[in-house]
């Protein structure tokens, strides 16, 4: 047809094929990039304005609520209530009420003055004036949101005009209106936009909905982004929703090449020339315009209606959405085209008809195609934000023109899918989405606020006060002294054993030496060989073995034989089966020491728990073991605890090294104590070091009023309950089982995993304190946690992760301060020793809690400098303390030695 392809040709321009809409999708995506920006939002068109929604509905909402819905094509009170009875079920009921001329574009105090009226004739009308109810208030202007429910107005729009609002929060206006009214107590928890509360109303009945868009009388979407992108909000965590204020897209001029001379001619004729842009190509309210327009041309060049222009057709905004809805019903044929046409005063022939429904579906189809241009660029930001292949993903809407044009969801639809196909989308059709939008977000706050404070409330134990930390480090303290005094040593839980070391390296050890390290992770065996003078150096070779669980718990022979088994395994690969060689016995388990190679162990510790052996001597019980098998002889020189070997392996480095301290798999602390303070071992003179055992502090009681019910479930399902209170509270072994009684309360009462304890939550152990630090990594964005808690068979969703990290922060941070409190009586207890103002002094550490958790180091250093701001503590980290200590232990027992016989 003649007429037809001359119409293509003279709308060429409106007929967008996919490579351009693919075009006008990077546009948008750049654009959204610019409005998230710090430094680029203000030159942006698409505003991005931070919703402070951080959360969709999970079906755990309960309650009645009352929302007010000002700006959209009808103003109106409503009560909602939600009930939560797993069917996601609602009520609604609504009354509409006018906004008169002199209301909206009056003054300020008049209109909220007004809206609380009508607020309060509903609640009159429903007897609710006597109920405490939070409300919701639906409010469809551009806002700069700096709270949930706090935002100042950008600008009106629509047809409001009202005097003093603009630049002013909006919600404390209204709540000054409320409180006017002394009878009714109503509480404002939340402000939002129609698109939010069309995401929320679908995202009630359809939990993958973080999309909600407007095409109606506006046209506007927003999503949920996530919060590390949001440079105008501080933290990191979780994600917020956006409003784009998508229909300014294009106002500096981004869309020119795409925008017609009709476009450029009905934006002039506009309220507001050269503003949203992209609105006014796309909708209901500019629909009939644009249409007008086009047939006005071309009726003017000869091409429809004979030439003959009609008083109508010159007339502003006489074709509506409406008519372009009719005349597109093409099921109907021509008559309503021709019905329409007629009405304006047109005389239509047939084919005039079909050019007519033609131009709108040009014009209509240009709509859908750049709405979905746009959204494809917002679902292809999600898919990036979520790292995933695919990503399936529910858009609510809600708008005239979406809900009464009969071609334009199947369109709308058609369009994304082809341009972003590899999403998976659903489009949710929202019901009454704005006004009952603004309750359903009321209601996820309320609940959000409802469990912040269970949240908090089991959280608070967690958090010491600095007075708090100053009493723990004042009570170690005494209890340090407890256990030097020979009065009171016997029953200190602080035992404060001797362990004959007296003197740290100078650097002239040299020799070769073996060495055990028993009672960490990995039980080893190593040969180490020492250097001195000018060529001072350590040089170490290892062989881990393991250790089974039957073992580990049986009987104390069988313990002592593997070892032996596994140091004849280890001589011979080394090739050194026949040498005499000296030997260190890292041995970390509380021991009372008579010398330096006796060691009679108190009790066990950690996971060990072999019979026959407390109260016996650990070198006695080795030595039978080589005796038993007769096969090789060596030198027991030394017992060392671990603490000890670390102090000794940084002292070699430096000199000022006087503590030692381990946060592994367990936590103790070694120091180098004045003789004259010891009261059970002979002698005055120099010093010798103090292996703490610090882990029993509290096993009197005296800390028992900041152990919380988690920290004594862990204590009870320990193998040594009662034993080790304060290593329970602070070493590797024990954190992670922390978390994980905490998670338990936490989704007990509803506030994680929906209430559900899967199996995997259950097993003891399987919260392993390196999932602490991973989780607790800065640099670990939400979904890895999500992903690591996949790993352990918990099924989390983006809330529950961040309450996770939350709980795994209060733990490890406890578990820091409380740590750094002892080492603050430590320090101290050694700045008085020397009697000096100030001390300077090196600690000495190992363990993988400290080395290896992301936070942990420093909030330990942090307390020790807030707690002894007199001593200048440095930390000096020990590579391989257990190993090379023992070594240079029996290195310097063994020069002593030799000394003492000379
Ligand atoms: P040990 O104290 O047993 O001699 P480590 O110092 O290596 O040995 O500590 C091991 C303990 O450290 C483990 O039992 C575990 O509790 C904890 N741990 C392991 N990996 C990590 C990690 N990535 N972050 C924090 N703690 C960890
Ligand atoms: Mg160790």
């Amino acid at each position: 047809m003649i007429l037809q392809s001359l119409l293509s040709l003279y709308l060429y321009h409106m007929r967008l094929s996919d490579d351009v809409l693919l075009d006008v999708m990077a546009r948008f995506q750049a654009e959204m990039v610019k409005g998230l920006g710090r430094d680029t939002n203000s030159t942006a068109t698409v505003k991005m304005l931070p919703t402070f929604v951080r959360s969709l509905p999970d079906g755990s909402e309960k309650g009645d609520f009352l929302a007010v819905d000002l700006g959209g094509s009808q103003f109106r009170a409503l009560e909602v209530k939600v009930f939560n009875d797993g069917k996601q079920s609602s009520q609604l009921e609504s009354k509409f009420y006018p906004t008169p001329k002199e209301v909206i574009q009056g003054s300020g105090t008049e209109l909220f003055n007004y809206v609380a009226d009508c607020l309060l004739d509903f609640m009159e009308s429903k007897n609710l004036q006597h109920k405490k109810l939070p409300l919701g208030f639906t409010f469809s202007f551009p806002c700069k949101q700096t709270k949930l429910e706090e935002g100042a107005l950008l600008a009106w729009t629509k047809h409001f005009k009202v005097r003093g609002v603009q630049g002013t929060d909006v919600v404390s206006s209204l709540r000054k209106a409320l409180q006017k009214h002394k009878d009714i107590d109503v509480d404002v928890l939340a402000m939002v936009n129609d698109t939010v509360g069309t995401m929320m109303t679908c995202g009630y009945d359809d939990p993958h909905c973080e999309v909600g868009l407007i095409i109606g009388t506006g046209t506007n979407a927003c999503y949920m982004e996530e919060m590390r992108h949001i440079d105008l909000v501080e933290g990191d965590e979780g994600r917020m929703c956006i409003n784009t204020e998508w229909g300014a897209f294009g106002d500096d001029g981004a869309l020119d090449d795409l925008r017609t001379e009709f476009d450029r001619e009905l934006d002039l004729g506009s309220l507001n020339p050269g503003k949203q842009l992209f609105e006014k190509m796309i909708s209901s309210l500019y629909l009939g315009e644009l249409v007008r327009l086009i047939l006005l041309k071309m009726t003017k060049e000869g091409l429809l209606f004979n030439g003959k222009v009609s008083t109508a057709l010159l007339t502003k905004d006489k074709i509506e959405m409406k008519h372009v809805c009719a005349m597109e019903k093409y099921k109907e044929g021509l008559s309503n085209t021709k019905e329409i046409l007629t009405e304006l005063n047109l005389f239509p022939s047939e084919e005039d008809c079909i050019a007519v429904q033609h131009v709108c579906t040009i014009v209509s189809f240009r709509s859908a195609n750049l709405c979905a241009a746009a959204l494809a660029a917002i679902l292809t930001r999600l898919r990036e934000n979520k790292k995933v292949l695919r990503l399936r993903t529910t858009v609510g809407i809600d708008g005239g023109l979406y809900k009464t044009h009969p071609q334009y969801p199947k369109r709308l639809h058609k369009v994304v899918r082809r341009l972003v196909p590899n999403c998976d989308v659903r489009f949710l059709l929202s019901q009454s989405g704005s006004a009952k939008g603004a309750a359903m977000v009321t209601a996820v706050a309320y609940r959000l606020a409802a469990q912040r404070k269970q949240i908090d409330a089991v959280l608070a134990p967690f958090l010491l006060s600095l007075d708090t930390l100053r009493e723990v480090k004042n009570k170690m303290r005494a209890e340090l002294e407890y256990g030097l005094k020979r009065e009171t040593q016997a029953s200190a839980t602080v035992k404060m054993l001797p362990t004959y070391v007296c003197g740290t390296p100078d650097g002239t050890e040299s020799g070769k030496f073996l060495a055990l390290d028993l009672g960490g992770t990995n039980f080893r065996v190593l040969l180490v060989k020492i250097r001195s003078g000018r060529r001072r150096s350590v040089q170490m070779y290892n062989k881990i073995f393991a250790i089974p669980l039957e073992i580990m718990q049986g009987t104390g022979e069988e313990l002592f034989d593997h070892i032996v088994q596994c140091i004849a395994d280890f001589l011979e690969y080394m090739g050194i089966k026949g040498a005499r060689l000296p030997l260190g016995f890292t041995f970390s388990f509380p021991c009372r020491q008579a010398s330096i190679d006796k060691g009679t162990l108190v009790g066990w510790t950690k996971g060990f728990k072999a019979t026959d052996c407390e109260g016996e001597d650990v070198v006695d019980m080795l030595r039978e073991a080589i005796r038993r098998r007769n096969e090789f002889d060596l030198d027991i020189v030394a017992v060392v605890n671990d603490t000890v070997g670390t102090m000794m392996t940084c002292g070699y480095e430096d000199p000022n090294c006087e503590i030692g301290l381990i946060a592994g798999t367990g936590s103790n602390v070694c120091y180098m104590e004045d003789m004259k303070n010891i009261e059970i071992v002979e002698g005055n003179e120099g010093k010798m070091c103090i292996n703490t055992e610090w882990g029993g502090f509290g096993d009197n009681g005296c800390i028992d009023n900041i152990r919380t019910k988690y920290d004594i479930q862990v204590d009870e399902g320990s193998l040594n309950a009662g034993k080790q209170r304060y290593e329970k509270m602070t070493s590797g072994m024990y954190l992670g089982e922390i978390v994980r009684q905490i998670l338990i309360d936490l989704t007990k009462q509803g506030l994680l995993f929906r209430g559900q304890i899967s199996e995997s939550l259950r097993k003891r152990g399987i919260f392993e304190t390196k999932f602490l630090s991973q989780i607790e990594s800065d640099r670990l964005a939400l979904l890895q946690v999500r992903r690591i808690l996949q790993q352990l068979g918990l099924d989390s969703t983006c809330e529950d992760s961040i309450i996770v990290k939350e709980v795994c922060g209060a733990v490890s941070r406890r578990a820091a301060q409380l740590c750094g409190a002892g080492l603050a009586a430590i320090v101290e207890k050694k700045r008085e020793n020397r009697g000096v103002e100030h001390l300077q002094i090196t600690v000495g550490v190992d363990g993988t809690l400290y080395k290896l958790h992301p936070h942990f180091s420093r909030v330990l250093q942090e307390t020790v400098r807030e707690l002894a701001p007199q001593c200048d503590v440095t930390f000096m980290l020990s590579e391989d303390g257990s190993g090379k200590g023992a070594a240079l232990i029996t290195a310097v027992a063994k020069r002593l030695h030799n000394i003492g016989r000379k």
